[in-house]
């Protein structure tokens, strides 16, 4: 049977957060903690995969406790188990500690059970870097596969895996062997409500949680801040939009108006046109 794992995580609401005027940086409070919507991608489609070939969905989490909920999002959805690493050791993580931390993680569930397929999402929508599913499939040396928009065809029994990875100007077909990673892209599959048993089941779940001691053979010094060799030298907002102008006057006068907004961004236009 299949075990499928996604990697998942808790991100702030980054539709609605605010920045902070004088670090720039998230001010991480003035959101609510949502599961990054790209990964609820990735736990759909492990679901969709257990439900046709038969096996179990995991999901593994890096976070603190508060992330629990991320987890019991992913139960509503459809996986079977999760796990959460969960350890101040683990904070200040960049994504190289990431992908350390979530492999000895993901070295443990194997234990438990191998595990056959890793899903991750294409990105989180805080870090937005897109490096910690490669870098994890690096570490445990299997194929990763990026920008995944459908998955074809799996077989355990003969190790493979058909995938569609997305281009520019279409899509490619990839072949390749199991174990192996993927990073999904959202158009994948829709996300649809839960239903009720999955909501109860959630409501109750109680995910595994480990602490760094519980993960073997692992060196703290890839771990956290330490293990960081990030460093974000500067970070801005983009400049603010120039608000709209609000038509007066009228239905004569206001097409006036707008004629001459528009003649003033001709040359705009032309160049726009050049450049194509
Ligand atoms: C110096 C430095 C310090 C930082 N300190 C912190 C900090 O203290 N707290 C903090 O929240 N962030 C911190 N960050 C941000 C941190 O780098 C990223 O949040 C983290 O490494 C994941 O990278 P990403 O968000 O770009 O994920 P991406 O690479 O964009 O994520 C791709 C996919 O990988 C999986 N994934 C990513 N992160 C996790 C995770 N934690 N658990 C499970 N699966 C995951 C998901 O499937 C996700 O869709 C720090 C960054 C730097 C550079």
């Amino acid at each position: 049977m299949l075990h499928i794992v996604a990697c998942i995580k808790q991100v702030p609401d980054t539709k609605v957060i605010k920045m902070n005027p004088k670090t720039n940086t998230m001010d991480r409070a003035s959101a609510p903690a949502i599961l990054n919507p790209y990964d609820a991608h990735a736990v759909e489609e492990a679901v969709r995969l257990k439900n046709k070939y038969g096996g179990t969905v995991s999901v593994v989490t890096m976070g603190p406790p508060p992330a629990v909920k991320a987890i019991r999002k992913c139960i509503e959805i459809g996986a079977d188990e999760g796990y959460m690493i969960s350890d101040r050791a683990f904070a200040g993580a960049d994504t190289l500690a990431t992908s350390y931390a979530l492999t000895k993680a993901i070295n443990k569930i194997s234990e438990i059970k191998p595990v056959d397929l890793i899903i991750c999402g294409k990105m989180t929508i805080d870090g937005d870097t897109g490096q910690v599913g490669p870098g994890i499939a690096r570490r445990l040396d299997i194929p990763p596969l990026t920008s995944v928009n459908k998955v074809v065809e799996m077989q355990k029994e003969d190790s493979y895996l058909v995938v569609h990875r997305k281009l520019e100007d279409g899509y490619e077909i990839v072949q390749t062997t199991l174990p192996c990673l993927l990073s999904v892209e959202k158009e994948i599959n829709e996300v649809p409500y839960s239903s009720f048993p999955n909501m109860l089941k959630a409501a109750r779940y109680q995910p595994v949680i480990w602490s760094v001691n519980d993960l073997e053979d692992i060196d703290r010094k890839q771990l956290g801040l330490k293990g960081s060799p990030t460093i974000v030298a500067k970070v801005w907002g983009p400049p603010k939009p120039e608000g709209g102008k609000i038509l007066e006057g009228n239905p004569d006068e206001q097409v006036q108006q707008l004629l001459s907004v528009v003649l003033d961004k001709k040359e705009l236009f032309a160049e726009m046109r050049g450049s194509k």
